[in-house]
């Protein structure tokens, strides 16, 4: 929605008079280029009017922008990347300006941007991924999605993440889109992932990799997965992958469910999706990929690195999901776990539950906002934030007083030798990302060192 002057300053409160024409800038800084971030940009740049203007700095500590568009969304998955078009044309408006490059704490903190501006918005997502919490987590070869995704999508800070592909059998855990992203990444025909922007390093250690067999394993039942069934659909399309899940599970999962009632329309379609994997040919291929449900990891096994998964076998009863005391196991030699993430700390602000503490995005006395994943913690697709971030920014709004006098960021980062890499710099290095991809077909290669990036500005 877009809000007009009279519904920003309601009567009585208005700075300015319609009769002579005033403009009243506000200075907004969003802290991470991020969907959450840009979205929360484009809402601020839909609510000006004529004498309304917001000046947005967006500050990201990476070189470049983008947030999981760059180095979370699969690299097979090149539509969902076309949002970044988006992005650009926000990043283009007048008033904002990019400062990548710069990090909160240590280039700038929280305090100073909240005397400089008249708001800030924390849009910085959740990046460490949660711990499963049990035996053998950390013995070499048990990784996070949170570290294994943005290994192979080159993210400067996980190029050295130790991947261990020398092995048949690998286990995810979890059963959602992030769990489903790695499962693929791992079980696609490592030529399939040729033509995308997969991080050089990455690609060429699939290319390598010994993996043949991948177990995905929800700890609840088919009907309690958070796949989406777009994914899930995929799946049977596979060229050189057989995707193997029991029917007899999806099938008691689906009368398990029809017997409560109606079914809800999300749990219907996967259960068809899964359904339709189930009864697909399989071909024979050497790379396999197979779903496992209601099966609790308790245990990682491993004579200095990992060798086994243990399982509690878990069964539905009612509305519950209770373990039935048999277990069964999974030799491997990697396992991923891609439970789900919290937010990484920010000095100056309050957490609860792995997210920023607030209130529908507000962060109750201060002049700051939260959106994102660091406001309501890791769920919903790219597309949510729009929304969010809107509601999110109609509150600044509308609690906005008198504009500060402007500080320039530009000039305070100069101070401390700060390089910023501005919107024209990042449009300088995606341009030749994007150049070094086109004689191999690809969308781009991404550059994985900051100082390679540093030096295209
Ligand atoms: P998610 O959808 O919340 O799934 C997390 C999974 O981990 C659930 O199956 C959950 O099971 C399981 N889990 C949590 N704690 C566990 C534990 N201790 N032991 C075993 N399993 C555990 O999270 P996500 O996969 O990280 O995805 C985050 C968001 O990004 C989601 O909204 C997702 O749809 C979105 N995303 C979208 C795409 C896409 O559109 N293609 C791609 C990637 C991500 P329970 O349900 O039993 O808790």
């Amino acid at each position: 929605m877009r809000l007009t002057a009279n519904e920003v300053f309601p009567k009585g409160n208005r700075r300015f008079k319609s009769s002579r024409l005033r403009v009243t800038e506000f200075r907004i800084a969003i802290v991470g280029a991020g969907p959450a971030g840009y979205f929360a940009a484009q809402a601020l740049q839909n609510a000006q009017t004529e004498d309304l203007k917001f000046a947005v700095d967006m500050i990201e500590k990476l070189p470049t922008p983008w947030g999981l568009v760059r180095s979370g969304v699969a690299p097979d998955h090149p539509k969902i990347k076309t949002v970044s078009k988006v992005f650009e044309k926000i990043a283009t408006t007048e008033g904002f300006q990019l400062f990548c490059n710069v990090e909160l704490d240590k280039d700038i903190s929280l305090q100073e941007l909240q005397e400089m501006y008249d708001a800030v918005v924390i849009a910085t997502g959740s990046s460490r991924g949660k711990k499963l919490g049990i035996p053998g987590e950390n013995l070499p070869g048990s990784i996070s999605a949170a570290e294994f995704v943005p290994w192979y999508n080159a993210h400067p800070d996980y190029t050295g993440v130790e991947v261990n592909l020398d092995c048949e059998e690998a286990v995810v855990i979890g059963a959602g889109n992030v769990a489903m992203d790695v499962a693929r990444m791992l079980a696609l025909e490592p030529k399939e992932l040729d033509p995308t922007d997969t991080a050089q390093h990455a690609l060429e250690k699939f290319h390598h990799s010994k993996v043949r067999k991948v177990h995905v394993c929800g700890r609840r039942g088919p009907e309690h997965a958070a796949f989406t069934s777009p994914e899930l659909r995929e799946l049977p399309k596979l060229e050189h992958t057989d995707v193997h899940i029991d029917q007899h599970e999806i099938l008691a999962a689906k009368a398990r469910t029809e017997a409560q009632g109606e079914v809800p329309k999300d749990v219907k379609s996967n259960l068809e999706a899964m359904l339709a994997i189930a009864e697909a040919d399989k071909k024979n291929h050497d790379r396999s990929m197979y779903f496992h449900f209601l099966a609790t990891p308790l245990e990682i096994k491993g004579n200095g690195r990992v060798e086994e998964v243990v399982f509690g076998i878990n069964q539905v009863e009612g509305n519950k999901v209770v373990a039935t005391g048999e277990q069964f196991s999974i030799k491997c030699g990697l396992v991923v776990s891609a439970i789900g993430y919290e937010a990484l700390e920010i000095k100056g602000l309050e957490y609860e539950s792995g997210r920023v503490k607030n209130t529908d995005g507000r962060i109750t006395g201060t002049n700051m906002y939260v959106v994102g994943w660091a406001k309501r913690g890791p769920s919903g697709v790219i597309g949510t934030n729009k929304s969010d971030s809107t509601d999110v920014m109609q509150l600044l709004i509308q609690d906005l007083g008198s504009p500060k006098p402007p500080t320039e960021l530009q000039a305070k980062l100069a101070t401390k030798g700060v390089v910023r890499i501005s919107q024209g710099d990042w449009e300088r290095i995606n341009a030749a990302e994007v150049a070094a991809g086109e004689p191999h077909s690809k969308p781009r290669i991404k550059f994985v060192k900051r100082e390679e990036m540093l030096g295209i500005k």
